[in-house]
C-alpha cells in the first residue's frame, strides 16, 4: 500500500516560497502555494529583478561615457555636437561631470521594459510551478493553527506549513511616499521621467545601487546618509572606492546627515535633515529599510515566535518554534537576499520531508552591491579579521595596475583575499570591479570546499584577466615553504 503524500502548504511566491515548492515537488510532496501579488514575489516583481535590469541599461550609459577614452566617436556624436546643447534632456552634471553626454535615456521604454521582464520572469515562474504539479492559489493567506492555512473560502490542513511572506519597505514617519515624487523602489518605475534631481535617503546597499544607477541614467543625485560613509555595513575600502567614484562623477553624497523628514512642494520635494538643512530636488527616494511581512497572519495565535521586530525567528534548518511551522526570506530577517530565502526554503522541505539535510551556512554566502562598480564579497570580513576572529593573512591589489583593466579603461577597485593564517585555507574575500559579481564565484568556491591559497595559485588564470589579480593574490599569501 502506497504512503499518503505529505501535504506542504506555502504561504508567499517568493524565491523562498517558490524554490522549496519545488523541492517538495520533486520530492513526491503534494504542495499548494498561496501567494497574493505574483509569483516569484517582490524579488521579481518589484524588487531584485527591476533593479537589475534598470541597472542593466544604466551601465550601458557609464560604457557609452566611457567610449571616447576608448578611442570611439559615435555616428551621431558629430550632429549632436552642432545641433544640441552639453545640458540637453536634463543632462546637466550627470555622467563625467563636464563632458556632453552621449546618449539620453528614454525613460518609459526604459521602465515598460523592466516591468515586462519582471512579468516576464513571473511568468516563467508559474510555468515551471505548474509543470512539477504545485497548486497556486491567488489570494492572501494566514493560519488557523499551525497545521491549517486559510485562503479566502478554502481551508487546506498541512503536515508541513512554510512561512515566506517576504518584508515590506520602511515608512520613515514623516516622509510617507505619494508615490508620484517621494517615491519608495517599488514606485520608481511607474514614473513617466527620469527624476532630473533625485535626491536618494539611505545609503545602505539600495540606496547604493539606486543613486549609482540614476546619476550613470543621467539623474542628478544627492545621496543622504545618516552614517559617515556610504555602505556602513559593507568592507571599509570598497565603499570608501565607490564613494569616491560617485563624488568624481558628479554625486552630492551628504554624510552624517539623517533624515527628518519629507515634503512635496508642487512640483518639487524638499528633504529636511535633523540638524536643521534642507536638500532641495524633483523626487525623492527613500531606502529607509524593510519591515517583516508578518503581521496578521496568525503567527503568534499558531505558536510562532516573533522578535522585537517581528521577523519570524528560525532556526538554521528553518524550523520555527510551532512543530511543523517552517519560515524562509526576508520574513525571518536572516541575510536579506534572494539566494539565502531560497535557500532557507529548500531546506526546510529537505528538513521536513526526512531527506538529508545541512543547516545554512550563512558564513559562505556570496554576495553582491550592483553598484558601478559592483562590490563582491564572501566569507569572513576585514572588520572580523582586524578584531582577530579569524587569525588571517590578508592582501589586497589594486585593479589598476591589472593588464585587463587598463585595457578596458577602468582604474577603480581591486581584490582582496583572506586566508587562514598557518594553514593558508581561503576564508574570504572581496573583488570591486565591474562584473564583481561574476568574478566572485572563484573565491567562493575556494572557500566552500576549505582550498588554500597554494591550490588557488596553481590554479590557471587567463591572461590577460581580472580573475588573474585573483591568483595573484593568492600568490602573495603563500607561504616561503610553498614557495621554494
Ligand atoms: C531594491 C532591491 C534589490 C534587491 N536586489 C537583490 C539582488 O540583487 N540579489 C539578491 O539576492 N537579493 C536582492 N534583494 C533582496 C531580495 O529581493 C529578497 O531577499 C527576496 O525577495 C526575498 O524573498 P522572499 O521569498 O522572502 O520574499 P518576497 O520575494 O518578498 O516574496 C514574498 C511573497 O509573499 C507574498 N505574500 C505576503 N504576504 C502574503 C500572504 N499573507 N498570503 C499570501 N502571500 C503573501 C508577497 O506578495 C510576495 O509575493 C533586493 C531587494 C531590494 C529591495
Amino acid at each position: 500500500m502506497s504512503q499518503p503524500r505529505t501535504r506542504i502548504v506555502i504561504l508567499g511566491g517568493g524565491p523562498g516560497g517558490y524554490e522549496a515548492a519545488l523541492v517538495a515537488a520533486q520530492l513526491g510532496a503534494q504542495v499548494t502555494v498561496v501567494d497574493s501579488d505574483g509569483l516569484g514575489g517582490a524579488c521579481v516583481l518589484t524588487d531584485c529583478v527591476p533593479s537589475k535590469t534598470l541597472i542593466a541599461t544604466s551601465g550601458t550609459m557609464s560604457v557609452l561615457d566611457g567610449s571616447a577614452d576608448l578611442g570611439i566617436r559615435l555616428a551621431v556624436e558629430k550632429a549632436l555636437a552642432g545641433s544640441q546643447p552639453a545640458s540637453a534632456a536634463g543632462q546637466a552634471g550627470a555622467g563625467r561631470p563636464g563632458r556632453p553626454r552621449l546618449a539620453t535615456v528614454d525613460a518609459p521604454r526604459l521602465y515598460a521594459r523592466v516591468k515586462a521582464l519582471a512579468r516576464a520572469q513571473s511568468a516563467d515562474v508559474a510555468l515551471r510551478l505548474a509543470a512539477e504539479g504545485v497548486e497556486v492559489i491567488s489570494g492572501r493567506g494566514h493560519l488557523a493553527g499551525p497545521h491549517t492555512v486559510v485562503a479566502g473560502e478554502r481551508e487546506i490542513g498541512a503536515d508541513a506549513v512554510l512561512i515566506a511572506t517576504g518584508a515590506l519597505p520602511r515608512v520613515l514617519p514623516g516622509a510617507e511616499p505619494d508615490g508620484e515624487r517621494i517615491l519608495n523602489w517599488r514606485q520608481l518605475y511607474d514614473l513617466a521621467e527620469l527624476p532630473p534631481e533625485l535626491i536618494v535617503v539611505g545609503s545602505g546597499v539600495t540606496g547604493a545601487e539606486f543613486a549609482s544607477a540614476y546619476q550613470a541614467l543621467g539623474s542628478q543625485v544627492t545621496l543622504v546618509s545618516s552614517r559617515q560613509r556610504v555602505l556602513p555595513q559593507e568592507d571599509a575600502d570598497a565603499a570608501a572606492v565607490v564613494e569616491d567614484v560617485f563624488r568624481r562623477r558628479g554625486m552630492t553624497v551628504l554624510g552624517r546627515s539623517r533624515a527628518a523628514g519629507v515634503k512635496r512642494t508642487g512640483d518639487r520635494v524638499v528633504v529636511t535633515l535633523e540638524d536643521g538643512r534642507t536638500v532641495h530636488g524633483s523626487h525623492c527616494l527613500l531606502t529607509v529599510g524593510m519591515v517583516p511581512a508578518t503581521r496578521g497572519l496568525g503567527l503568534e495565535e499558531a505558536g510562532v515566535a516573533l522578535d522585537g521586530h517581528g521577523f519570524v525567528q528560525v532556526d538554521r534548518v528553518s524550523r520555527t518554534s510551532a512543530r511543523g511551522v517552517y519560515a524562509a526570506g526576508d520574513c525571518t530577517g536572516v541575510m536579506m537576499l534572494a539566494s539565502v530565502a531560497a535557500m532557507q526554503g529548500r531546506i526546510a522541505m529537505w528538513h521536513t520531508l526526512g531527506e538529508a539535510v545541512q543547516p545554512i551556512r550563512l558564513g559562505h554566502v556570496a554576495a553582491t552591491i550592483f553598484t558601478d562598480p559592483e562590490i563582491a564579497t564572501v566569507g569572513v570580513t576585514a572588520e572580523g579579521v582586524e578584531a582577530g576572529e579569524p587569525d588571517a593573512m590578508v592582501v589586497k591589489l589594486p585593479l589598476a595596475t591589472n593588464a585587463r583593466a587598463k585595457m578596458q579603461g577602468f582604474r577603480d577597485g581591486f581584490v582582496k583575499l583572506f586566508a587562514r593564517r598557518g594553514t593558508g585555507i581561503v576564508l574570504g574575500g572581496v573583488v570591486v570591479a565591474p562584473r564583481a559579481s561574476e568574478l566572485i564565484l572563484g573565491v567562493s568556491l575556494a572557500v566552500e570546499q576549505s582550498l588554500t591559497v597554494d591550490q588557488m595559485a596553481h590554479t590557471f588564470a587567463v591572461y590577460p584577466s581580472l580573475s588573474g589579480s585573483l591568483t595573484e593574490a593568492a600568490r602573495r599569501l603563500m607561504r616561503p615553504s610553498d614557495i621554494n
